[in-house]
């Protein structure tokens, strides 16, 4: 196999019966469920754009060891050109979905291609079979062009206790026995979105383990559909029913977010790549370039989601003829330097990359964690002057029923229309973008997205200054000033000219 078509992807949607909850009931045909046709069918195009002559080469490349067409998000990038050549993947995907899809499968087999390419840390953490492991599954995924969905945060109980502590002893997903086939696993994992359309699962873990954690402390992968593994939905933010013309953007990329539990599951060996290790399960983030290569994928998806929101934004202002006020036009270069101080960041990372000892290039993770730290904060305020500049225009948003009723139509061109040459219809269907992103369940969701797609922002800033402190223990600028001015003072030049007495 190679890279997929988005019919290939489909076929394989439809092969499988996941245990998909929703709702209050089991959805038994996912394909054909009002909720996730769509969704599956946004990323069907973007199997298919692979096979697109326009983009085939920007997003694919000739995989050296099989000789086939693979994803550049299966690339292990050696240096910059790589970099840049992997980014097209995340930028051509991101663009395709207005980065509003934050998990399309680059994503995660970004993730993959980095473990694969860090196997000795599986091998010194469980030795040569989990090191073996990694690599064939990334293979596997590479070679079959998965869509892999994760689960690496506990679930919500009771975050002042660690795993081991919480109230009921399998809350958090953890092994119950080892058996001659492979382990048996218990519990649950959140927050595995897109769960229900993707091909497979990867389990791993933020570095959160204490002693005592052992059980917990896992790592592995299994398809999506296994007997036991099941997939409790969250209510859904459109019912799949609502037309594009009135949601534009929410009736067609609802990402569903899910918690997975799994009933007693057996995981087979040769899916097992961190077995009972504290150690390696709190190291599997620094020590790789697991955190690293995907915050790549994130911050340019995130680059095209605060492009397109500022681009709604100007464009809404230009529609009802306000963006010539001093504020307006203040609040749109506001959104404007975000997008410029974003794409300058992406581009800085790539540009200042490392090798690593294993080879692998990583961009220079500080550009990349400032943006984690920025987007939480400015994407919300980014939706907060969508919100003002639309004002109660985003209120006043007729159906497209009102528009194509020949009683009311005549009314529906007339009053809604905004500055001259922006009729009522085109004006009205703005709007109504707008209003997706701004208002309904889909936009709210899609602020939380950027607040804890990658944990917690809080603990995260956190880390950053940590890391900071230690690669920068004194600060030789302050101590020169400090030297210069008092060599130069009053003070130091009388009590020099004393000693010198
Ligand atoms: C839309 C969406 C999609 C997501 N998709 C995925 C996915 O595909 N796969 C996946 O695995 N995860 C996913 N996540 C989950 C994400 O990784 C978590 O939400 C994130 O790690 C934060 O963890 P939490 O939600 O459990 O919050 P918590 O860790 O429970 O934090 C809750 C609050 O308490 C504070 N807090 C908690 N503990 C501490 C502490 N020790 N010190 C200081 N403050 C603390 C936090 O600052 C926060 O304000 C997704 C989340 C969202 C919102």
């Amino acid at each position: 196999m190679s890279i997929r078509t988005g019919a290939d992807y489909i076929k394989g949607v439809k092969s499988r019966q996941p245990e998909v909850w929703l709702r209050g009931e089991k959805v038994t045909d996912v394909y054909n469920h009002p909720v996730f046709t769509q969704p599956i069918k946004e990323m069907a195009k973007l199997y298919d754009m692979q096979h697109d002559p326009e983009y085939q080469d920007q997003i694919t490349h000739i995989c050296e060891e099989t000789g086939k067409r693979v994803n550049n998000a299966f690339l292990i990038p050696r240096d910059g050109e790589d970099l840049q050549a992997r980014r097209r993947v995340f930028e051509v995907w991101a663009e395709a979905t207005f980065g509003l899809m934050g998990r399309t499968p680059d994503f995660l087999n970004v993730v993959l291609t980095s473990f694969a390419t860090n196997d000795w840390f599986f091998r010194q953490y469980g030795g040569d079979r989990y090191g073996d492991n990694i690599i064939n599954y990334y293979r596997y995924v590479r070679d079959n062009d998965l869509f892999l969905t994760h689960a690496i945060v506990n679930p919500q109980n009771d975050r002042s206790k660690s795993s081991h502590e919480q109230d009921s002893e399998y809350s958090h997903l953890g092994v119950v026995r080892e058996t001659e086939d492979g382990l048996i696993v218990r519990g649950s994992k959140m927050l595995a979105t897109l769960a229900p359309i993707t091909d497979e699962v990867i389990i791993y873990s933020y570095p959160s383990f204490k002693p005592g954690d052992e059980k917990f402390a896992i790592s592995f992968a299994l398809p999506i559909d296994t007997p036991g593994l099941k997939i409790y939905c969250r209510e859904e933010t459109q019912d799949g029913k609502r037309s594009t013309w009135d949601h534009p953007l929410a009736s067609r990329f609802e990402e569903m977010d899910a918690v997975l539990v799994f009933d007693d599951v057996l995981v087979p060996w040769d899916r097992v790549f961190i077995n009972q290790n504290v150690e390696a399960g709190n190291l599997l983030y620094p020590k790789t370039g697991a955190n690293l290569q995907p915050s790549h994928q994130s911050a340019v998806r995130g680059l095209a989601k605060i492009s397109f929101v500022t681009d709604v934004t100007c464009s809404i202002a230009d529609s009802i003829g306000v963006d010539g006020f001093l504020n307006v036009q203040n609040q749109l270069s506001e959104l404007i330097q975000g997008v410029e101080t974003i794409r300058a960041l992406v581009r800085t990372a790539e540009r200042e990359y490392t090798i690593t000892e294993q080879g692998e290039a990583l961009p220079n993770i500080v550009p990349l964690e400032t943006i984690r730290g920025l987007l939480p904060n400015m994407y919300p305020r980014a939706i907060e002057i969508l919100q003002t500049i639309g004002a109660g225009g985003l209120l006043m948003s007729p159906t497209g029923a009102d528009f194509i009723n020949p009683e009311i139509s005549e009314d529906m061109n007339k009053y809604y229309s905004g500055r001259a040459g922006v009729p009522s219809e085109k004006r009205v269907r703005l709007f109504k973008l707008a209003w997706d992103l701004c208002g309904e369940a889909f936009g709210q969701r899609l602020v939380q997205y950027e607040r804890y797609y990658s944990g917690d922002p809080v603990r995260k800033m956190g880390m950053f200054y940590n890391v900071h402190k230690r690669n920068h223990p004194s600060y030789p600028r302050v101590e020169r000033a400090l030297e210069e001015s008092l060599l130069m003072s009053d003070e130091y030049q009388k009590s020099a000219k004393e000693l010198s007495k």
